[in-house]
């Protein structure tokens, strides 16, 4: 277990569900800042990119001279993004808009179409049962969510939906997650997290 209680985590809080994560944070005993400008990120252990819209998120962290300081902080720190925050870590989504392309990953914005704008769905994640110590799979909460649509380099599958395909990777201490492990009540993933930014 992880000893979540000298940690200090912060959420990058442009736009998006950052409130969300911060809870959740907060209800594992973990210490948390909201991260609106360079200087936010001195001190923190880690960061967690919320789900939001990408395209906001990353013109915001332009405007307020986030890029370099992000991609920066990801060298020596764990970061971890969640839907939005998954496609902004990313190197490669096929259209142009600022990324901070941290992670060795090829995305899909809106991948599942529209007739299923929002699901949730079943995972078997042998990683993050392994480091909670559990055996139930995880139940996954999908709204407009992109998909990797593929892993290179030192980037490896954490998780694949049901039929198939890639919805969470990890490159060293970066995690990728196309679902929201926010809005449950399911701590597991923010634990694993933890473990990468201990
Ligand atoms: N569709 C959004 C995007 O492309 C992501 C949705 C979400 O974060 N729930 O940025």
């Amino acid at each position: 277990m992880v000893d979540s209680l000298t940690m200090k985590i912060g959420v990058l809080a442009l736009q998006g569900d950052f409130a969300e994560h911060i809870a959740m944070l907060q209800h594992l005993g973990v210490e948390t800042a909201e991260v609106r400008l360079p200087e936010h990120l001195n001190g923190l252990d880690g960061l967690i990119i919320p789900g939001g819209e990408s395209t906001t998120i990353g013109k915001l962290a332009v405007a307020y001279g986030l890029m370099e300081p992000l991609k920066k902080f990801g060298q020596r720190h764990a970061i971890w993004g969640t839907c939005a925050g998954a496609i902004f870590l990313s190197k490669d989504i096929s259209r142009d808009q600022p990324l901070l392309g941290l992670m060795d990953i090829k995305v899909e914005r809106n991948a599942f179409g529209r007739q299923v704008d929002s699901f949730e769905a079943d995972l078997d994640v042998p990683e993050v049962k392994q480091a909670t110590g559990t055996k139930h799979d995880y139940h996954a909460v999908f709204i407009r969510a992109p998909i990797i649509t593929s892993v290179q380099g030192a980037a490896r599958v954490l998780a694949s939906a049901p039929d198939g395909r890639i919805v969470a990777a990890q490159q060293g201490h970066f995690l990728a997650t196309s679902f929201h492990p926010e809005l449950t009540n399911d701590t597991r993933f923010h634990e694993y997290f933890l473990s990468l930014a201990d």
